[in-house]
């Protein structure tokens, strides 16, 4: 896909999307939290560290920035115009480990539900009632 961007707006975009606990990720905590839900959020022991740990329900939560972790047919999931290998390559192994990482905690017994970035942007009350469902389903595996 290509990148339309202007070097000002990436920037500010790569800002948004690299770090931990970006303003979407805590409302949908919150959100989350007055559900009655109650988590640990960036558990760094463990792997993949994710972004929200529901140990009542075996459940983690992963809220995937779309350009980092390559959200397919996202328009977020832009292409940088330079270095194009440097980055195919880099979001190749974000891939890779993405999906190691996962393995590993299903294997360990965990319930895994990945939310992007982009979703709860545009339809956050739809994407929290589907978690939700997800996460009271896992319930009684
Ligand atoms: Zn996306």
């Amino acid at each position: 896909m290509a990148d339309n961007l202007t070097k000002e707006q990436r920037h500010k975009n790569m800002k948004n999307i690299r770090g931990k606990d970006t303003s979407i990720e805590i409302k949908f905590r919150k959100a989350l939290y007055h559900a009655g839900f109650r988590y640990l959020k960036n558990v760094s022991g463990m792997t993949g560290k994710p972004d929200i740990v529901l140990t009542k329900y075996k459940t983690v939560i992963f809220i995937h920035g779309c350009f980092w972790h390559r959200h397919t047919d996202c328009k977020y999931a832009t292409m940088p115009d330079t270095n194009k290998d440097y980055w195919n390559k880099k979001f190749q192994d974000t891939i890779n480990r993405d999906k190691l990482e996962q393995k590993i905690l299903s294997e360990a017994g965990w319930n895994i539900i990945v939310i992007w970035e982009c979703e709860i942007k545009s339809s956050f009350d739809d994407i929290l009632n589907k978690t939700i469902k997800q996460i009271l389903s896992n319930q009684y595996k």
